[in-house]
Formats: structure tokens, C-alpha cells, sequence
């Protein structure tokens, strides 16, 4: 038998109509060798909805009441699919996170996963059922309703995959899987066929939002492979894989970006042993993500650090930094709210040297200011302001050839896509003939450096 478990979000089960569909597509994927857990979130928008009910009656709502409400979205559209399932003529039950055992630690609104006891998944598979499971929610030691942090549905699938050594675990969203660059600024992006989870994990911290990055952690950790597709199209998607020497790597992979970026800076603080870590472990203490940190070279015995945080974290950040400046003497605080960052990702920058280089000189030449720039051995980010993203993503995507195919990629443009999406409906055979050719793999052995 093959376990497969699928993954759907909130906008695959927005409405009845699309629970309707999600459940027939459901069924055509069920063979008689494989059993199959579904996972799901919320209804699209129902979520949001909740979170505005208890902020209209607080601003800040005891978040143990929160879980337990938010909690609802999950069981409600679990339920639902799990009945159109029935209403197909096919067996099906939908399990709670208490029903499936599936433990957290006691952080309301942002848990994180510890055990999940597969006897219930199991019993309900063995009998011939499909499993529809409750993404996002869990439960803590005490019995406490516990949820993921947003967009926590995709770590549930993932978790649920690891627990039961499901041979793939699909993420079936409303995109046909991961872009070399975010489509809506890019015209030229292409679907990739494959990527590395590492390649992943990057693309993920620096800013595409197509999986929650905690998800793909989880499925590096457990070997999990992992496929993008889209709910409603037969396009196999992405898969997130271990890195093989099939793969002929391209320098880079993709360029990911984020526009939701605050940079502080505090200048003329000690350059003393401990300055750093009294800067940052209250921010850490907090559970504020510091990602791009420089500090300079002192003058005088004073120094400057400078680090970015989500804009969502910027308040708060500033705040921590205004009182720990004043502890530790000295000071002047800058806050930029108008940056942004953006980064070049591929595990063939370990044996392509240059490519930083070309990327400063790609930037340059469209009139880019650098002011911050940090490398990892795969990706090379560069903060840059806000307004000048946009034209960022598209010259760095362009310099690196990522608009056109390579002949190991089977990558498609966004007007094949439209094809692909339009023929769908339509006779099967017409579908068929609209498919892109798909160019044949010359697989080049990549030396890897190590
Ligand atoms: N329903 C939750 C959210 O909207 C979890 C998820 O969709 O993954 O964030
Ligand atoms: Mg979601």
C-alpha cells in the first residue's frame, strides 16, 4: 500500500462548490493500492473572520480562547468535506486533533507539533476509509486546544506525512507550484519542475510564500518528498525533493523577495564583548526573526549594528532596541520602514563562482542601491528599497536566464499555463494536444564541492 497524504487549503475549500470538486478530485486520485489522508484548512476567508469577531470585542483576545475559536474553521471544513465524500458514495470520517491524538507544546497561537499517535488514522485507513484530518489545530498536555500560527495547515500536512511515513505528502494550493519568481511581478517566471529542499527552505525564508517554511523544515528532516500542485489543474506540479545529481543545476534556482521588511539601526553603542548578544536575545526572548544583521567597524570604540525584521515585528523591535540602548549607553536609533529585500537561491552557486558578483553588477546597472547584503552557501540577499523591488525581481531574474528553459527543467510560462487552465473542462484529448512539449532531460553530472 502507498500513503499519500494531501494537503488543501483554505481557497481549494472556499465554498461548497469547491469542496464539491475537491471531493471528486479526491476520489479519482484513490486507487485501491493506495490510502490516502487529507488534510485541510479552514474555508477560505472564515479564519480572518473569526479573528475579527474576538477583536471586536478585544484587541487582545486571551489567546487560549483564541485557539479554541479559530480551532472551529478547521473541524468545520473537515466535516464538510468529509461529508461530500459520503454524499459521493465513498467512505470517509473526519478526525479532530484530539481525535487523532496530534500533541503540541502549550504555546497558544503559534505551537508547535510533538506526537501524533497513529492508532486512530490507522484504524480509520484499514477499514477502507479515507481520512479527512483537521489541518492547523493540536492539542497541548492538558487537553488545551493549541493552533500552528497562520498558514499552519501546511505543517500539519507535513507532520501528519512524517508521523505515518507517507511516501509523498501534496500540497494542493490555489498556484501550479513554485515559481522561479513571484508571477504577479514577473511575467517571464516559469513553474519549476523540481527543487531541492534546502533550495526551498531558502526561497521560503527570503520571502515565497508558497509553503509555510516551518512545512518544509519538517519534510527535509523526515525525507518527506514534497509536491506543489494546484487543487484544480492536472499539472504535476513541483516537487521538493533531496538534492540528486540528476539535476543539472542552474547557478540559481530563483529569486525570491520581500516587501515587508523594517531596518534598524543603532548607531555609537560600545564596541564591547556582550554588545550583540544584549541587542539580540531580548529580541530572541520576544520570538521576534532577526534575518539580515551587520555590524561595522568601530571608530573610536563605538560601533553601529544594523538588522532587519519583518514589518509585522517593527514596533515591537524598536521598542526592545530604545530600552536596551539605554542600558547599555549610547545610541541613536534609526528606523527605516521602506525597505525590502531580495535574493538570488541555488544550490549550484556551490560550484558556479560569480554569482554574487553578477548580481551586485545586475543591481547597479538598473540604478539599485545595495545597503545590506548576506550570503548563506546557496542564496545571496540583498536589502534594497521598497520601490526599487519590483524592477530588483525582474533584472536578476532576466541576468540569470531564469525565462528561459534549460533542457533539464520541464518549466512552463505563465500563457501556457493559461492554456493548460482554459483546455481543462474541455475533451481530454484537446487538453492533451494544448499540453507543452515537455524537453527531455540531458542530465550533466555536477561536481559538488564538499
Ligand atoms: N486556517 C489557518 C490560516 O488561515 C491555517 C491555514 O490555512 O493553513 O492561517
Ligand atoms: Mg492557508
Amino acid at each position: 500500500m502507498r500513503l499519500i497524504v494531501q494537503k488543501y487549503g483554505g481557497s481549494s475549500v472556499g465554498t461548497l462548490e469547491k469542496i464539491g470538486k475537491v471531493a471528486q478530485r479526491i476520489i479519482d486520485s484513490k486507487a485501491d493500492d493506495i490510502h490516502l489522508v487529507v488534510v485541510v484548512s479552514a474555508m477560505q476567508g472564515e479564519t480572518d473572520r473569526l479573528i475579527g469577531l474576538a477583536n471586536g470585542i478585544s484587541d487582545r483576545p486571551d489567546l487560549r480562547e483564541l485557539d479554541q475559536l479559530l480551532a472551529t474553521g478547521e473541524q468545520a471544513s473537515a466535516a464538510l468535506l468529509a461529508i461530500a465524500l459520503k454524499n459521493l458514495g465513498v467512505s470517509a470520517i473526519s478526525l479532530t486533533a484530539q481525535q487523532m491524538k496530534l500533541r503540541t507544546d502549550g504555546v497558544f497561537s503559534r505551537a508547535r507539533i510533538r506526537s501524533i499517535d497513529r492508532k486512530a488514522i490507522d484504524e480509520a485507513l484499514n477499514s477502507g476509509a479515507i481520512v479527512v484530518a483537521t489541518g492547523f489545530q493540536g492539542i497541548d498536555d492538558e487537553g488545551n486546544l493549541t493552533t500552528l500560527g497562520r498558514g499552519g495547515g501546511d505543517t500539519s500536512g507535513v507532520a501528519l506525512a512524517a508521523a505515518l511515513k507517507a511516501d509523498e505528502c501534496q500540497i494542493c494550493t490555489d498556484v501550479l507550484g513554485v515559481y522561479t519568481a513571484d508571477p504577479n511581478i514577473c511575467k517571464t517566471a516559469r513553474k519549476l519542475n523540481e527543487i531541492s529542499f534546502e533550495e526551498m527552505m531558502e526561497m521560503a525564508s527570503q520571502g515565497s510564500k508558497v509553503l509555510q517554511i516551518r512545512s518544509v523544515e519538517l519534510a527535509m528532516n523526515h525525507k518527506i518528498p514534497l509536491r506543489v500542485r494546484s487543487t484544480f489543474s492536472n499539472d504535476e506540479g513541483t516537487l521538493v525533493k533531496e538534492e540528486d545529481k540528476h539535476i543539472e543545476h542552474l547557478a540559481v534556482c530563483g529569486i525570491s523577495h520581500s516587501k515587508d521588511e523594517v531596518k534598524l539601526t543603532v548607531r555609537n553603542v560600545p564596541d564591547q564583548p556582550g554588545v550583540a548578544s544584549r541587542i539580540f536575545s531580548p529580541l530572541a526572548a520576544a520570538h521576534i526573526n532577526v534575518d539580515v544583521i551587520v555590524q561595522n567597524i568601530s571608530k573610536e570604540g563605538k560601533t553601529d549594528v544594523s538588522f532587519t525584521v519583518s514589518r509585522a515585528d517593527g514596533a515591537a523591535a524598536e521598542d526592545i532596541l530604545r530600552r536596551v540602548t539605554e542600558e547599555i549607553g549610547g545610541g541613536v536609533i534609526d528606523i527605516d520602514n521602506k525597505v525590502g529585500k531580495v535574493s538570488i537561491v541555488g544550490v549550484g552557486m556551490r560550484s558556479h563562482p560569480g554569482v554574487a558578483a553578477q548580481m551586485f553588477e545586475t543591481l547597479a546597472s538598473a540604478g539599485i542601491n545595495i545597503e545590506i547584503i548576506t550570503t548563506s552557501e546557496i542564496k545571496v540577499t540583498c536589502v534594497i528599497q521598497r520601490e526599487q523591488m519590483a524592477d530588483a525581481v525582474r533584472v536578476l531574474h532576466e541576468a540569470f536566464e531564469l525565462d528561459r528553459a534549460k533542457p533539464s527543467q520541464r518549466l512552463i510560462t505563465p500563457a501556457e499555463v493559461e492554456t493548460k487552465v482554459k483546455s481543462k473542462g474541455k475533451t481530454k484529448a484537446k487538453a492533451k494536444a494544448k499540453k507543452p512539449a515537455v524537453v527531455k532531460t540531458q542530465s550533466k553530472q555536477v561536481k559538488k564541492k564538499k
